[in-house]
């Protein structure tokens, strides 16, 4: 993408009218020719690997043949099918970066993004689900989570349990850290209190990350990120009616004196404002607006549902992604990308043919 940006930069400068004058023209080269050469170690985002074209290729098949069949039926009902989420998890698309410790297929946020992507040609709803539980949800606990707590939540979330990322509110949206949800310290455990809007995947998710101020007094600097389960009392209440994207589960949750083992927090008291931000925040806008083309084919009802903040897209780009693709660990990365996929195309392979796009 940003080689291609600059070779049109520098076929403009090309055809620079005359009327404009040498001079005017060569400046515009040379700058053209500045951006090439600062961008000339970037690997194209156009140009995947083998294994990130055998993943695209899995992970398309996958779509069109098991999700494809069932979008009119679940777009129509509201409700994801539970076999597209466990089938999912059998893929390994609920664990791309996780590590292959963790059961995860250790891959990179580029091939979470050309997965996302491929969902959303068939199903935006499971494309959604998809991305929050990876993006979002996988993220905070790879980089903020303590080892004993990547140890006990990133398998669950890779083979078998969705997760949830509870942020919004109905007076806190763009405003984040103006969340109202509290959080009290009593013996070994916290007690939250208050409710969240808006959370996707919450009718089928079991785990949750829970943004709550622990001391309003510090402000933003008291939110803290916890990490609970349905089965310790979280309210899932009312579902949003959509006008797109109507598969995926957007609701409203209560916490009522929800109590929460104290070694549940993640990335530290009063840390939650770096964990919801500088994490999950920047990789949704990331991957919304890498992998989200609109209109799809096969919806009829799409809808622009999520407002994104569209100036955090470059910086995004240079500081994120680029890096994870140069990095000195992608080709022990891709090997093991390479062994998952080429055994789960091997098995993707006997379902059907993919179609043309
Ligand atoms: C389908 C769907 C799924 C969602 N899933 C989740 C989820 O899983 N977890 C979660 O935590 N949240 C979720 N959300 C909530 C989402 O993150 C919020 O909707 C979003 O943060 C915006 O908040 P808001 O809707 O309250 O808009 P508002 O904050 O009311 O903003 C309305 C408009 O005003 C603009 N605006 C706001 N403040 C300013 C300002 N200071 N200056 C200039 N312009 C401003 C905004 O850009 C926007 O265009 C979801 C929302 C939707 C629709």
């Amino acid at each position: 993408m940003l080689r291609n940006i600059a070779l049109q930069a520098s076929k403009a400068a090309r055809f620079v009218p005359r009327s404009t004058g040498v001079l005017h023209s060569a400046r515009a080269f040379s700058a053209s020719t500045a951006v090439l050469n600062e961008h000339a170690s970037l690997p194209s985002l156009h140009t995947f690997t083998e294994e990130e074209q055998m993943l695209r290729d899995a992970v398309r098949k996958f779509a069109t043949d098991v999700v494809g069949p069932k979008v009119r039926e679940m777009d129509e009902n509201e409700m994801m099918d539970p076999s597209v989420i466990s089938g999912l998890f059998e893929q390994g698309l609920m664990g791309i970066e996780t590590s292959a410790d963790h059961n995860g297929a250790e891959s990179s946020f580029t091939s979470a993004i050309i997965a996302i992507e491929e969902l959303a040609r068939i199903d935006p709803s499971v494309s959604v689900l998809c991305d929050v539980h990876n993006t979002l949800v996988n993220t905070v606990i790879r980089k903020y989570g303590t080892k004993e707590q990547q140890d006990k939540w990133l398998p669950q979330l890779a083979e078998s349990k969705l997760g949830s990322f509870c942020l919004s509110e109905s007076a806190s949206g763009s405003d984040a850290f103006a969340l109202q949800t509290r959080a009290r310290k009593e013996g070994d455990s916290w007690i939250l209190n208050g409710s969240k809007m808006w959370i996707t995947n919450s009718w089928e998710a079991e785990v949750f990350l829970i943004f709550a101020n622990v001391d309003p007094s510090k402000g933003y600097k008291g939110i803290t990120c916890f990490v609970a389960t349905k089965d310790m009392g979280i309210q899932i209440a009312k579902k949003e009616q959509k006008l797109g994207i109507r598969a995926s589960s957007t609701c409203t949750l209560n916490f009522d004196d929800l109590k929460i083992p104290a070694e549940n927090v993640i990335g530290g008291e009063g840390k939650g404002y770096k964990v919801c931000f500088f994490t999950s925040r920047l990789r949704i806008v990331l991957t919304y607006h890498v992998s989200h083309r609109w209109p799809l084919k096969s919806s009829t009802k799409v809808a622009s549902v999520l407002p994104l903040k569209c100036s955090a897209l470059p910086r995004a780009r240079s500081t994120k992604l680029s890096p994870t693709r140069t990095n000195a660990n992608n080709s022990a990365n891709r090997s093991a990308l390479s062994r998952v996929w080429r055994s789960k195309s091997r098995r993707l392979r006997s379902i059907s043919k993919p179609h043309d796009y």
